[in-house]
């Protein structure tokens, strides 16, 4: 009864409701796929060695193994746009995978939907100038780097080798932030196959509003098949991560924050990303320092991370991509992981305070198997904030922020084996990242600016924007998708406000 009150008052507005027939649509959704696209559909199958189960478990988290009604492997563009018109005209809910890294559920997978996923578009073409690399949206940052440090050249992209390009639909943390900005201003067109089926090029000329939107609007506007990066020229790094032990931790502190208001400013050409991580009930630093410049040791701008007693070192002169894969090591896939992120102004005693909270949050959870913390805190500087600004601005509202002033930008992430332990870690684990959000209100220190790359389910990134750039959002989402496509049917991942 309800559902049938439901479908009628939904189709008065040209909907159709999600009950039972959606099983219908979805399998003839898959079935027309396959007829249409041979050897690119997998339906549900039980055994553990199929292309559907490894799709289907393809991702960092187990939050996210789900259960689709089958999986869908695209190799180009055109695959792309029939595969969006069939949903579209076949109401079908799916879900977008770009590398599989989000650690919340359904963001990139689905349940009784359709997944797709994008990791067989892995085409990288160079602009013939080599100002621009054109990659596709299945490449992981190791494949993507290999192709273009070989030809002299680097990309604001992710510092992991095994993570995907969904990373500059949030932000995108690099080593290349403090002199070019943020890994979604270094994209110079986004090739999107919009909710009609058809596909334009988003860029500073064609469909600008999009290609704004997209620099931090995830998988609310289109399928990205294709984006095309800026070139820097580059000859590779002095880079590297050093192991701290627990009794260095007051003064690796002393250098995060010096970075923040210092280095990070002064020094283009480094990046740090200072880390700490609790694990087997101990807690030590963590910390990749590297320099962007043909060089054989560190400029005296990060001199101070090797002064501070240290375990261990890789500092070597190498290319991005071998520093990428050498710090991914350690982040398995298949564990359940969550992840949480805020920003504040940098505050020193609000840092040092922080860490002590959260190695005491970490040390009442060491009864749980498997149970791992890990928690950052990244820059992102004035310089980086106005390279956004030049190259066409994005969606993010950094430009609210007091100027000449950095950002600091905190990743909370804990890791464990069972999800049958996720009832006693997740609640406790809202409540200690709520409490240093307040905490950091209380401070005024408090910036409302939520990277998508790093968010938990339960925050609102897009809102965090500000109201302007939601309504500009907005504006944009009805021009490209007026029937809400990207809303209704890809319902996982953050959702921009109705
Ligand atoms: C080990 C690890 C290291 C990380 N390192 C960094 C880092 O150095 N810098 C940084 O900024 N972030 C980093 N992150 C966070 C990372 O940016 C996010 O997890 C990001 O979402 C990963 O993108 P993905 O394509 O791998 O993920 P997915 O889970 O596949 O996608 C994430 C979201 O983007 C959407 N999406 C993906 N591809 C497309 C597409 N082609 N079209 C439309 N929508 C799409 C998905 O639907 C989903 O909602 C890291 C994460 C992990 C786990």
């Amino acid at each position: 009864m309800y559902a049938k009150t439901l479908a009628s008052v939904l189709s008065l507005f040209g909907f159709t409701a999600a009950s039972s027939y959606q099983d219908a649509a979805v399998t003839r959704c898959c079935t027309e796929l396959a007829a249409r696209l041979p050897n690119t559909t997998f339906a549900r199958d039980a055994s553990q060695s199929s292309m559907y189960y490894e799709t289907r478990t393809s991702f960092w988290s187990s939050t996210e193994w789900l259960d689709p009604t089958c999986v869908f492997l695209p190799t180009t563009t055109a695959d792309v746009e029939i595969a969006v018109s069939i949903f579209n005209a076949n109401e079908c809910p799916f879900a977008i995978r770009g590398g599989g890294h989000s650690a919340i559920r359904a963001a990139a997978n689905i349940d009784d939907g359709i997944l797709v996923s994008m990791k067989n578009v892995k085409d990288i073409t160079f602009s013939k100038d080599f100002s621009t690399a054109t990659i596709g949206a299945g490449n992981t940052w190791a494949e993507a780097y290999e192709a273009i440090e070989a030809k002299g050249y680097m990309i604001v992209a992710g510092r992991f080798g095994t993570v995907g390009t969904g990373l500059v639909l949030g932000a995108g943390f690099s080593y290349l932030n403090n002199r070019h900005g943020l890994g979604a201003d270094n994209v110079a067109g986004y090739r999107v196959i919009l909710a009609n089926g058809t596909t334009v090029l988003a860029n500073s000329t064609h469909h600008s509003d999009l290609h704004w939107a997209l620099k931090g609007g995830g998988n609310n506007f289109g399928v990205v098949s294709h984006y095309e990066l800026i070139l820097h020229p580059s000859q590779g790094c002095f880079g590297g991560r050093y192991t701290y032990p627990h009794s260095s931790i007051e003064a690796v502190k002393k250098a995060t924050y010096n970075y923040h208001v210092k280095t990070a400013i002064e020094d283009k050409d480094v990046h740090v990303l200072p880390t700490y991580v609790f694990a087997n009930n101990e807690t030590y630093g963590y910390t990749p320092v590297v320099s962007n410049r043909n060089a054989t040791s560190l400029p005296p701008s990060l001199k101070a991370w090797d002064q501070i007693p240290h375990s261990n070192q890789t500092m070597k002169y190498r290319k991005y991509g071998n520093l990428a894969n050498e710090l991914v090591a350690g982040f398995p896939n298949g564990l359940v992981q969550s992840h949480y992120t805020f920003t504040v102004y940098p505050d020193e005693a609000y840092f040092s305070e922080l860490f002590d909270l959260w190695e005491q949050f970490c040390t009442s959870m060491s009864h749980i198997e498997g149970f791992n913390g890990l928690h950052t805190v990244m820059p992102i500087t004035p310089h980086a904030i106005a390279e956004g600004i030049r190259r066409g601005r994005n969606a993010l509202g950094l430009e609210r922020a007091k100027p000449k002033t950095t950002l600091s930008v905190f990743y909370l992430g804990v890791t464990f084996n069972n999800e049958s332990d996720i009832d006693e870690v997740f609640p406790a684990w809202e409540v200690f990242v709520r409490t240093l959000q307040v905490r950091a209100k209380r401070k005024g220190i408090f910036f409302p600016y939520i990277m998508m790359n790093y968010s938990d389910h339960n925050q609102q990134v897009l809102a965090s924007y500000g109201e302007e750039n939601v309504k500009r959002l907005q504006a944009v989402q009805k021009r490209y998708d007026p029937s809400l496509v990207f809303q209704r049917l890809v319902t996982g991942g953050q959702k921009l406000p109705l």
